[in-house]
């Protein structure tokens, strides 16, 4: 780690507000010497043999096992998360590396037939990325961004949001001791305006891997066109989660609280706008409330709980401000310290501020709809495109309301919008870039052209 030893960062758990570690904080100096580091370590990793660079990945995924309950619980009490979902995180974290170490020298260039001679496309590493990663998921975030740099032969410099670093501090030390030469993984703890801006106007840097809010990547974008650096974006979303009366109405009321009140709200791929046919919406409102009173809230350390609190007293209050009529429901959250927020359903228009902003919090807009038609119209109409889900029992239904629908990750009759092996990322201001699956090595090499006379 890369850090200023004067100025400090102190963390917080989220359900009790007490602090729970204190950290050196890095600045603009700090962001330039890991940028440098990550520099002087980039000829020899990417001269590293794949069939060693793969071994290296591995041993990291096997670590991250080794060491599961571990960055489990450091996860859940520095975001506040369950402690089920975080082990299922870390579950995943673990697979990604051994994803990426499966792919290292499957990700290649190829030959093509042209006349006078032999074309060769070679797949380059860019050299320095940076990677900037948000408070909501922030090991397996990190990870989805590490893993296919790493894999192309990228040396990188990962900033964790300021809120939530320690895993990211831990997964660091876990590379080194997987054999991962010093230099090639740099983390840097610091504000995003200062070190997370530095490293998208750094001319040294290549890329910039981010994600988080809509509005700070439209800024790293354009710190990001200073140098014609690449950018990956994933940004915000305001997804649908569609019930047509044909569904198995049961079965998607039972999982729609899931879809939207996993991590209290805070992810992106949040189904957040509940859309019904009208002629099934009375009954599926009315399962839909009984199955939101089953979300278990509390102690994220408990191993039953469902949602913990939100990350933030500004979190819970931007929130709050969303929830002012309408309320069909609103659950129960505990009293006393901790930044809790009760599972709340909204009835809304598609016109309405719950509805098209996004919330990040544990509150879901439910919206009426006439028939096929209009339910395409009102999942579209939003700015963003991330993700979304289809309920119905008729098969050419869902599939084409699946292409009809402007977002870059869908289910149909599931909540799942995240596999290791499958691209995932967003339409419109969703961002754009793939992470996950063979698609996200596209985002972290270049092609490279080679034609050889032969005549
Ligand atoms: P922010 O956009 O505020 O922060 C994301 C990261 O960017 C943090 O590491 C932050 O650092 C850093 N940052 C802040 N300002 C700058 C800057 N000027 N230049 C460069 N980096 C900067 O988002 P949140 O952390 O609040 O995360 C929530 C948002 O992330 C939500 O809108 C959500 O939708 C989105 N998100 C998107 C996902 C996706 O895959 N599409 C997944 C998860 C979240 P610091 O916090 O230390 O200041």
């Amino acid at each position: 780690m890369v850090c200023n030893p004067t100025v400090a960062v102190t963390v917080y758990n989220p359900a009790t507000e007490e602090p729970i570690a204190k950290l050196p904080e890095a600045g603009v100096d700090e962001a330039d010497a890991a940028v440098a580091r990550a520099r002087a370590a980039f000829p020899a990793w990417r001269a590293v043999a794949p069939a060693d660079r793969a071994r290296l990945l591995r041993r990291l995924a096997t670590l991250v096992e080794e060491h599961a309950e571990e960055l489990a619980l450091l996860e859940t009490r520095n975001v506040g998360k369950p402690i089920a979902d975080s082990r299922g995180e870390v579950g995943m974290v673990a697979d990604v590396f051994h994803f990426y170490s499966g792919a290292v020298d499957k990700h290649h260039g190829e030959t093509i037939p042209v006349g006078g001679g032999i074309d060769l496309t070679f797949r380059e590493p860019l050299g320095v990325v940076g990677l900037i990663v948000p408070w909501n998921f922030p090991l397996n975030i990190a990870s989805w961004k590490l893993g296919p740099a790493l894999a192309c032969g990228n040396t990188v410099v990962l900033k964790p949001a300021e809120l939530t670093p320690l895993t990211a501090v831990l997964l660091g030390e876990l590379a080194l001791e997987a054999g991962i030469p010093e230099g090639v993984i740099n983390v840097v703890v610091g504000p995003g305006r200062v070190v997370g801006q530095r490293l998208a106007e750094h001319p040294a840097v290549a890329k910039i891997g981010f994600t988080g809010s809509t509005e700070v990547g439209r800024g790293v974008m354009q710190a990001a066109a200073g140098t014609i650096k690449r950018v990956t974006l994933e940004l915000g979303g305001k997804s649908a989660n569609v019930v047509f009366a044909d569904a198995d109405l049961e079965r998607a009321a039972a999982a729609a609280p899931y879809a939207v009140f996993g991590n209290a709200g805070q992810d992106c791929c949040a189904r957040s706008r509940i859309l019904v046919e009208r002629s099934a919406y009375d009954r599926f409102v009315s399962l839909l409330v009984d199955a939101t009173a089953g979300v278990r809230v509390g102690d994220p350390e408990d191993d039953a709980t469902e949602m913990g609190p939100l990350i933030s007293a500004a979190q819970r209050e931007s929130v709050s401000s969303f929830v002012d009529g309408n309320v069909v429901f609103r659950g129960e959250a505990p009293d006393g310290k901790g930044f809790w927020f009760p599972c709340t359903l909204v009835e809304a228009s598609n016109e309405d501020r719950v509805a098209r902003e996004e919330v990040f919090g544990p509150v879901a807009a439910v919206i009426p709809f006439e028939d096929e038609p209009d339910a395409i119209r009102i999942a579209n109409d939003t700015p963003y495109g991330l993700s979304g889900s289809i309920w119905t029992e008729n098969g050419a239904r869902a599939l084409r309301v699946a292409r009809a629908l402007e977002t870059g990750v869908l289910s149909v009759n599931a909540n799942t919008s995240v596999r290791v092996s499958t691209p995932f990322g967003g339409f419109k201001q969703s961002g754009f870039g793939r992470e996950l699956g063979m698609q996200a090595l596209e985002g972290y090499s270049e092609v490279k052209n080679v034609f050889v006379a032969t005549d």
